[in-house]
C-alpha cells in the first residue's frame, strides 16, 4: 500500500520528538535520583525523610537508573572517600591520574564493587540507607538485562532510523555517564571560587542546566554539607530548588 509523503514526514517528525523527549526524561530523572537521593541524602545526609518515603525513593532510583542502578549505601561510602581523599591516589573516582575516559570508568566500576562489599559488611552502620531485599533484586544481572531489553524495545518502536540506536548505550549506562561527567569535568575543567582547596575541583558551568548543580564541584568541596551548591549570585543549583520544593511539601526535613 502506498502512503503519502506528507504522512511519512509527520510520522518521522513525531517519532524524532518522542525519542528526544524519552532521552531528556531519562537523563533528568536519573540525574535527579543521583543528586537528590544518592548524593545529597545517602552520602551527605543533608535531609531526613520517613522510612516509607525512603523506600519510595529506592523504587524511583531503580526505575530511573534501570540497568545502571547503584546501591545508595555503596555510592555513599565511595563518595565519602572521594571527599576525604579528593584527587589523591586514594580517591575512588578522581580523573586526575587518568589519561583516558575508559580506564577512568573501568576503575570506578571496580571501586563500586569494592564499596558494595564494604557496605554489605557494615550491616550496623545507621548512616547508610538500605533496603536489602529490594537491592538484592535491583542489583543483579537479570534485572539490569530486563531494563536493557526494555530500552531496545522502546527504540525499536519509536526510533525513526537505526542511527538512533547509537543512543541506547547512553540509556544503559546513564548512571555512570553522569558520574563520569561530574567527576571528570568537575575536577578538570572550569573555574574556581575557592583556590586554596587542596583538590582540583572546579565549577564547570556558570549556570548548571546540564547536571542539576553537580557541576559546582569547587563550591561543593568547599562546603560539602551545604545543601545549596551555588555560591556566586549568577550560579543556580537546580538540584537545590528540588530539595527546597520537597521540603515545602513536607516530604523531607532539611538538617544542613
Ligand atoms: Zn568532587
Ligand atoms: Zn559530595
Amino acid at each position: 500500500m502506498e502512503q503519502s509523503g506528507e504522512f511519512l514526514t509527520t510520522d518521522l517528525g513525531s517519532n524524532m520528538l518522542t525519542i528526544f523527549l524519552i532521552f531528556i526524561a531519562h537523563w533528568y530523572l536519573s540525574l535527579f535520583v543521583q543528586t537528590f537521593f544518592l548524593h545529597r541524602y545517602a552520602s551527605h545526609q543533608m535531609f531526613t525523610t520517613s522510612k516509607f518515603m525512603e523506600k519510595v525513593f529506592f523504587v524511583v532510583t531503580l526505575l530511573a537508573q534501570g540497568s545502571s542502578f547503584l546501591r545508595p549505601s555503596a555510592y555513599a561510602l565511595m563518595h565519602r572517600d572521594h571527599h576525604k581523599f579528593s584527587d589523591t591516589e586514594k580517591d575512588p573516582h578522581s580523573p586526575v591520574a587518568f589519561k583516558n575516559i575508559f580506564s577512568f570508568m573501568w576503575k570506578t566500576a571496580n571501586e563500586y564493587r569494592y564499596f558494595t562489599d564494604l557496605a554489605l559488611e557494615r550491616k550496623d552502620d545507621k548512616s547508610l540507607p538500605r533496603w536489602t531485599a529490594f537491592e538484592n533484586i535491583a542489583d543483579t544481572y537479570p534485572c539490569r538485562i530486563a531494563f536493557i531489553v526494555l530500552y531496545i524495545l522502546i527504540y525499536v518502536k519509536f526510533a525513526p532510523s537505526y542511527w538512533y540506536f547509537a543512543l541506547i548505550p547512553v540509556h544503559i549506562l546513564m548512571g555512570p555517564v553522569h558520574g563520569f561527567i561530574v567527576n571528570w569535568f568537575g575536577h578538570k575543567h572550569g573555574y574556581r571560587n575557592f583556590d586554596k582547596l587542596h583538590d582540583k575541583s572546579k565549577n564547570t558551568l556558570f549556570i548548571d542546566f546540564l547536571m542539576l548543580g553537580e557541576l559546582y564541584q569547587n563550591n561543593h568541596h568547599r562546603f560539602p554539607t551545604k545543601n545549596n551548591f551555588a555560591y556566586k549570585w549568577y550560579e543556580i543549583d537546580f538540584g537545590y530548588w528540588i530539595v527546597k520544593f520537597f521540603s515545602k511539601l513536607g516530604i523531607i526535613t532539611l538538617i544542613k
